[in-house]
């Protein structure tokens, strides 16, 4: 199993019965979102906080 290792934390919050998922990311100054939302009920299934070495000034 491999990890990227800028995926700091990981939090699946809530679940549905829908398959279509789509994800984004919010950046930050310093590190980002990504958010994995249900494109039919707009839940957020998961987000992760991360760090990318790329945005680092
Ligand atoms: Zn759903």
């Amino acid at each position: 199993m491999l990890i990227p290792k800028q995926y700091l934390l990981a939090f699946r919050k809530f679940f549905c019965k829908h398959d279509e998922v789509f994800s984004f990311r919010k950046y930050n100054d310093y590190d980002f979102h990504e958010y994995c939302k249900c494109s039919k009920c707009e839940k957020t299934l998961k987000w992760v906080k991360g760090f990318d070495e790329d945005i680092r000034g």
